[in-house]
């Protein structure tokens, strides 16, 4: 049964007994007019209140039916929001959470490695500094849709992490892979040639990355996963800033 018909269904099935009652009340009513029952009048003027008051509640179960609908249209849309970045369109901090965390068990299951890029605009208060809050923020839109379009493979995910910084989850990508897929996208922020007269590094924004790949396991790492990343961006600052540092145990 399709949805229409089920909900059609029960829309009858609610009023069943109300109409067993209507018109089990009309054959009674029709036969004590028959035998001319001096009470037929006020069964019948009874009766006639009964179906107005009755077409009055379904005309109420109508409206709380369409009110319930147009609140879970609003809450779906809602839900879409919520994990939307506002500015630049792309996924949000919460989404990245919720996304990570699927891929973290699925690459439980598959045993496969999952790489995790955390990215992070160079002398970004600078470019805020010299050319405006609001050339900031277009920097910050065509930075995300570059990042977006090096990403290839359908379960490759870009979030905007917060301020101007991103992070890139790529399941069943090793070392490597991982390395060419973070290059790929330094060189996209080059192409973009944003002037960056402040940078320190170049005439041109340019963008410091953290990798770190960890096969997942059932001992819950996902907070060191990120960790580490950060680790390695934090590194890929100290080293000069626009270079891409791969998350190396100091221990090994
Ligand atoms: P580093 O190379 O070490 O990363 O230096 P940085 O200047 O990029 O880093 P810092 O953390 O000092 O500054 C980050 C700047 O990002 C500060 C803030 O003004 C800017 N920023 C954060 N969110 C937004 C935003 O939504 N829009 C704009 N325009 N700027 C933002
Ligand atoms: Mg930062
Ligand atoms: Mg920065």
């Amino acid at each position: 049964m399709d949805g229409l018909n089920h909900e059609i269904t029960e829309y009858m099935s609610l009023f069943a007994e109300e109409e067993e009652i209507i018109s089990k009340a009309e054959d009674i009513l029709e036969s004590a007019k028959q035998q001319q029952n001096i009470l037929a009048p006020h069964f019948d003027k009874l009766l006639r209140s009964y179906k107005k008051l009755f077409g009055q509640t379904k005309r109420i179960v109508k409206m709380a039916d369409n009110l319930q609908r147009d609140l879970n249209t609003a809450t779906d849309k809602l839900s879409v929001l919520c994990k939307i970045d506002q500015l630049t369109g792309i996924a949000n901090r919460r989404c990245f959470e919720d996304t990570y965390n699927v891929q973290w068990k699925r690459s439980v299951r598959n045993r496969t490695q999952l790489a995790l890029i955390v990215i992070d605009i160079d002398y970004f208060k600078q470019y805020n500094d010299t050319y405006g809050h609001s050339k900031g923020d277009i920097c910050l839109q065509k930075v995300a849709q570059a990042i977006q379009q090096t990403l290839k493979r359908p379960d490759d995910f870009l979030a905007r992490y917060g301020g101007e910084e991103f992070v890139v989850v790529l399941p069943t990508t090793d070392e490597n892979g991982a390395l060419l897929i973070a290059e790929s996208i330094r060189d996209s922020i080059e192409a973009l040639s944003i002037p960056h007269r402040m940078s320190k590094v170049s005439n041109h924004l340019t963008i410091s990355m953290g990798v770190c790949v960890m096969t997942a396991s059932l001992v819950d790492y996902k907070d060191v996963h990120f960790q580490r990343a950060d680790e390695a961006l934090y590194q890929a600052k100290n080293e000069g800033r626009n270079r891409v540092i791969m998350w190396k145990d100091a221990s090994e």
